[in-house]
């Protein structure tokens, strides 16, 4: 079974789709962390994001790698590797999220990854996470969930997830910085960020992760019996 989980940045779903996949005993595949890996790898060798030949040349030097175990309180820890080296932590810096939604625009770049997506995932249970996933990735998944919440809701969370990661932040530059993001990742040509047309939008603006796990698998819940 498949279950995709698209939204915009900072929606939450991480959180959801990882609390989700525990839940559930699925694997899990974050997308956005491998379109994240390669832009990290852009930046460490000074190769200019808007260069598309040179962005889709080192993609194919390159190994980008995933990993999941379950960790304390029965969570789901996920790892991204790139050349075998861990890169979690890099691939969530403030200059890698201004520059991801330029690599990811390129079409040689999104077929690539989507291959991969679709190799992982095939055959099993799995949770995946993205923005073209149940549009272009799977438009036959068994669920589609769309994921949103208010842009200070979202700048909200992700202020706290830096923060607390020792990261300083300035609330209002984050605030554009997900607009932006936002609107590049919806205005491009290729696979933009799109609700699926029979997505379940879920806001979780004024919910707690539990609150949308608990309505996500009452959804999944209901929907398998009518089947
Ligand atoms: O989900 P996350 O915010 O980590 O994604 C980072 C970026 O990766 C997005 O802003 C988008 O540019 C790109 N992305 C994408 N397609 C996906 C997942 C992410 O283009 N399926």
């Amino acid at each position: 079974m498949i279950i995709a989980i698209d939204g915009p940045a900072a929606s939450g779903k991480s959180t959801i789709a990882k609390r989700l996949a525990a839940k559930l005993n699925f694997n899990y595949l974050d997308t956005g962390a491998m379109y994240r890996a390669l832009t990290w790898k852009v930046l460490q060798e000074k190769i200019n994001p808007y260069d598309e030949d040179r962005v889709v040349n080192l993609l194919k030097k390159i190994k980008i790698s995933q990993n999941q175990e379950i960790g304390e309180n029965k969570s789901l820890v996920f790892s991204l590797y790139v050349d075998g080296e861990k890169v979690d932590e890099e691939i969530r810096s403030p200059l890698v999220s201004q520059n991801v939604s330029l690599v990811s625009k390129f079409l040689k770049v999104r077929r690539a990854m989507v291959k991969v997506q679709r190799k992982i995932s095939k055959g099993g249970n799995i949770v995946v996470e993205g923005r073209d996933i149940g549009t272009v990735v799977f438009p036959h998944a068994d669920f589609k969930f769309f994921l949103t919440a208010t842009l200070e809701e979202r700048a909200r969370r992700r202020a706290k997830e830096l923060q607390e990661k020792g990261i300083p932040v300035d609330f209002e530059t984050l605030k554009k910085e997900i607009v932006l993001r936002d609107k590049i990742d919806s205005s491009r040509e290729h696979s933009p960020l799109k609700k699926a047309k029979e997505a379940i939008v879920i806001d979780s603006t004024n919910l707690t992760p539990d609150a949308v796990i608990e309505k996500i698998t009452q959804i999944i819940k209901e929907r398998r019996k009518e089947i």
